[in-house]
């Protein structure tokens, strides 16, 4: 790789923080069974419901509310099998497509919004025994395009229809202020990596009053929500970065400027430019660009060999460029095959987007 990498893809994974790491090289060491009742056992309590604490708090949230889980893939899979019919948005995550190829795809316009009406329209065609087994899973923010959903308005319509709600917030959290006191809301997804703690912990908020079948069993732990002993170290870690987040919120605010003039120059310096998703609201950190003329692998591979880390849409788990299920909904087929994703984060700063801008003007 040429010179020093610069890592815009923030929104595959984050690098760890500093304040995740030192606590968990705190903790690491000692046995950190949280379930044991002795002394080093009980150290272990201590700091799971320390991080369970600083995570709720992070989200407006009752601590006993958060279920913690090996990642938002899980946390999505364990809400949606507890549903015999799923209503999506037609842009969400793989780990909510996936695991119901049988649910409902509520359209989006050209910016990923999802439309309400269609969402009310097809409620409407479901009866009260129905409605009793059914959930609405909309993903808070997308991973591709940053586009913010209406979830307060989503959140309406639910609880009019009486249905249960789900929103994957694992991008939104730790980017822009990130709450589940959302009317309506009954289950929401997040995952530590994405903010900058370790892969392989996330959590499931749960409305109290609400179960879940677990999908797991065995021990008790987690309210039986969740048996298996906990990750405490990957726990600690997910709460000393959420913390971290919350307080580094305005140098994403500060972010969504850069983005913007990287966006303008980026189509002042080329004439085959769509930016996707421009015309709602978007994360800060994220920009979804189709340049028609060049494909994405071809742009990744040479963005690569210049020092961009990027991606083209999700990061998919075969390493493959495959085009993008978002864009398509989003009714840009053709340009599906030539999507950039920028995104940046806690270590991104205004000139890995100039040096990106100037990079990509060559390409
Ligand atoms: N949901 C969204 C929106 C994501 O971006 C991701 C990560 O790719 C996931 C879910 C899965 O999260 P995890 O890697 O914690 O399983």
């Amino acid at each position: 790789m040429a010179g020093a990498s610069i890592y815009l893809d923030h929104n595959a994974t984050a690098p760890l923080r500093d304040e995740a790491r030192a606590a968990m090289l705190d903790a690491m060491g000692p046995p950190l069974n949280a379930s044991s009742i002795h002394d080093a056992g009980r150290k272990a309590r201590y700091l799971v419901e320390q991080a369970r604490g600083d995570i709720a708090d992070a989200l407006d949230a009752r601590h006993a509310d958060i279920t913690f889980t090996s990642g938002a893939t899980e946390s999505n899979n364990m809400v949606l099998a507890g549903f015999e019919t799923i209503i999506t948005s037609a842009v969400e995550h793989s780990a909510i497509l996936a695991p119901r190829p049988d649910g409902i795809r509520i359209k989006v316009d050209e910016n990923g919004i999802l439309s309400l009406d269609a969402l009310d329209q097809t409620l409407s065609t479901l009866d009260e025994a129905q409605k009793s087994k059914t959930l609405v899973s909309v993903i808070a923010a997308n991973n591709e395009t940053g586009t913010i959903q209406p979830l307060a308005e989503i959140g309406k319509i639910c609880q009019a229809h009486k249905v249960a709600f789900h929103s994957d917030m694992v991008q939104m959290a730790g980017k822009v202020p990130t709450t589940i006191a959302i009317e309506g809301l009954s289950f929401a997804s997040f995952s530590a990596h994405k903010i900058g703690g370790p892969s392989g912990v996330g959590a499931l908020w749960i409305k109290p009053g609400l179960t879940l079948p677990a999908m797991l069993l065995g021990g008790g732990q987690e309210q039986g929500r969740r048996p298996g002993t906990e990750n405490a170290l990957g726990i600690i870690g997910f709460g000393a970065a959420i913390k971290a987040a919350i307080s580094g919120l305005s140098h994403y605010q500060e972010m969504a400027s850069w983005r913007d003039e990287a966006e303008a120059e980026l189509q002042d310096l080329r004439d085959d430019v769509t930016i996707m998703g421009r015309g709602a609201p978007r994360l800060p950190n994220t920009s979804s660009v189709a340049l028609s003329s060049v494909t994405s692998q071809t742009a990744l591979m040479s963005l690569d060999l210049k020092g961009f880390c990027l991606s083209s849409g999700s990061a998919c788990s075969s390493g493959k460029v495959a085009a993008s299920h978002v864009i398509s909904a989003m009714g840009y087929n053709e340009l599906a095959p030539h999507i950039l994703r920028i995104s940046g984060g806690w270590t991104t700063k205004r000139d890995d987007f100039q040096m990106l801008v100037k990079t990509l003007a060559t390409l």
